[in-house]
């Protein structure tokens, strides 16, 4: 383990947690703060702070939509969604996952499909979803929106080979 986690996440990412000081805009404009049990701008804090597990148990890595409106928003120009994907791929590595799977779950579809396809299909994921986590039925009520917005034809969409092998390059 590493002695230091700001160290450790500017290896991972090159930012440098300390310039955030902590003005909350991040938290302020993120859509799901009101669900994580540390919001974004706390995640920093933590991390300035050292406290590794604190920020890897949370659940804001799980919560987080990958929206970016929190890096955009931050007047210090840091990539605060970039720093969220990071400590959730050291949770990953480290096999601390979270406490509602299904959360992790579609984190693992969502990841698949990109790497696949190279773009993420709402059907497809939904789908996928349901049949992994036994729940078969879960938002079928939805259904006749997708097909209402044309969803469904999009289930076979997907990048060119050579852009895949592109993106999982840049992946790898
Ligand atoms: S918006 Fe930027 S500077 Fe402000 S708290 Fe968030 S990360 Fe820190
Ligand atoms: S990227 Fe994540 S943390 Fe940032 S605003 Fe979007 S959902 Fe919130």
């Amino acid at each position: 383990m590493a002695k230091n986690f700001a160290f450790e996440i500017e290896k991972e990412t090159g930012i440098n947690v300390f310039s955030c000081y902590q003005c909350g805009k991040c938290s302020a404009g993120c859509v799901f703060a009101q669900y994580m049990d540390i919001p974004p701008h706390l995640l920093m804090r933590l991390i300035q702070l050292n406290l590794r597990e604190k920020a890897l148990y949370g659940n804001t890595i799980w919560r987080c939509g990958s929206c970016i409106t929190c890096s955009v928003r931050c007047p210090r120009e840091i990539d605060v969604m970039g720093i969220i994907n990071a400590v959730r791929c050291i949770a990953v590595k480290e096999k601390v996952l979270p406490e509602e799977k299904d959360e992790y779950l579609f984190d693992e579809i969502f990841l698949d499909m990109i790497i696949k396809n190279g773009r993420f299909n709402e059907v497809l994921s939904v789908i996928k979803f349901n049949l992994k986590s036994g729940k078969y039925f879960k938002d079928a009520d939805l259904l006749p929106a997708f097909i209402e917005k044309g969803k469904l034809s999009s289930i076979k969409s997907k990048f060119t080979s050579h852009k895949i092998a592109e993106l999982q390059k840049k992946i790898k």
